[in-house]
C-alpha cells in the first residue's frame, strides 16, 4: 500500500470525528473570507472566537479543523483565538442568576429545575485582522 493511500484514511477518520466542528470551521472561514474580500484585505492574519462552554464544540478540534478549512481562502495561516465563556442561568421560578455548568441545571436558590440558558450555548466570531498590503 502506498504511504500516500494510508495517509487518506488517517484524514478520514479524524474528519468523521470532528464533522460538526468541521462544518463550524467551513462556516467561520466563509464568514471572514467574505467579510475581508468586502474591505478590501486579500489576507486574514487572525480570527477571535468567542465560545460557550455549554456548546459542546470541542475546542481543540474546531483550531485544527479550521486549519483544514482555510487552505486556499484568504484566512490561511490564519490564528485563531478562542475564548471560552461561561455558563450563565436564569431561574424561572425565583428570577435568580447563577453559573451554569450543564445544560440541566438547578437553580442553586429556590431548587427548581426551570431554568433559561442566557449565555453559554453560543459560537461567534467576535473579531478578525486583516492584513490589507
Ligand atoms: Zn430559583
Amino acid at each position: 500500500m502506498p504511504a500516500c493511500s494510508v495517509l487518506e484514511q488517517v484524514r478520514a477518520i479524524v474528519y468523521h470525528e470532528c464533522m460538526h466542528e468541521m462544518s463550524l470551521a467551513v462556516n467561520i472561514v466563509e464568514l471572514v473570507s467574505e467579510k475581508a474580500q468586502g474591505a478590501g484585505g486579500k489576507k486574514i492574519t487572525s480570527v477571535e472566537l468567542e465560545a460557550g462552554k455549554l456548546s459542546g464544540v470541542m475546542i481543540e478540534a474546531l483550531v485544527f479543523c479550521f486549519d483544514a478549512a482555510s487552505r486556499n481562502t484568504p484566512a490561511e495561516g490564519a490564528r485563531l483565538e478562542v475564548r471560552e465563556v461561561d455558563g450563565l442561568g436564569n431561574c424561572l421560578g425565583c428570577a435568580h442568576s447563577f453559573a451554569l455548568d450543564s445544560l440541566l441545571g438547578q437553580c442553586p436558590q429556590c431548587g427548581g429545575y426551570g431554568v433559561e440558558t442566557v449565555q453559554g450555548k453560543e459560537l461567534k466570531v467576535v473579531s478578525f485582522t486583516i492584513d490589507e498590503e
